[in-house]
């Protein structure tokens, strides 16, 4: 059956991780908070037809908050507000998880239900300081969700 197929998909991400279905960091449509939200980046924001941007300050690295777009929907354009002001008001969970985390766990996450996101981290290591983490991309339910379906298909 349908559903059984679909089973042993999910049973076949278990030794893959977040890094192999994630969108690349270079890849990933981010935002810095200092954009004004006016006619010309809202539309924008809205032709690239992603629901949540990370938003960085300074450097892309750095990615601070998430906007959601339907945030969007009752801003008025000529109040020019910033990306930091909006997110500031709606304060959406901003969640890290690290490049190797098994797809499993994250699905685990995922199904638990607060957030459908994650910034995907690597922990990269220095000579002469601690090592700090840099950020590849971001991953969400759905880039599972996909693996498990290409699992099934390739399965038949
Ligand atoms: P959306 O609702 O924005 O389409 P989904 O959760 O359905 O987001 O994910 C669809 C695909 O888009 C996934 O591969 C996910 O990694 C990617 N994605 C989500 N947000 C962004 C973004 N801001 N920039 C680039 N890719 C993104």
């Amino acid at each position: 059956a349908e559903e059984l197929k679909i089973a042993v998909g999910a049973m076949e991400i278990s030794d893959k991780t977040v890094g192999d279905v994630m969108t690349k960091i270079d890849d990933v449509f981010m935002l810095p908070d200092t954009t004004t939200l006016n006619t010309k980046t809202v539309a924008e924001i809205l032709r690239m037809g992603y629901t949540r941007i990370p938003v960085y300050s300074g450097d892309r690295n750095n990615v601070v908050s998430l906007l959601f777009v339907k945030d969007l929907a009752l801003l008025d354009p000529d109040d020019n507000f910033t990306i930091q002001t909006v997110c500031n008001y709606h304060q959406h969970a901003l969640r890290f998880v690290l490049l190797d985390t098994p797809l499993r766990v994250m699905l685990e996450e995922f199904k638990k239900g607060d957030y459908h996101l994650a910034m995907v981290n690597a922990i990269v290591e220095h000579d002469d300081q601690d090592p700090s983490y840099e950020l590849q991309g971001v991953v969400t339910l759905e880039d599972i969700v996909e693996e498990i379906l290409q699992a099934e298909i390739v399965d038949e």
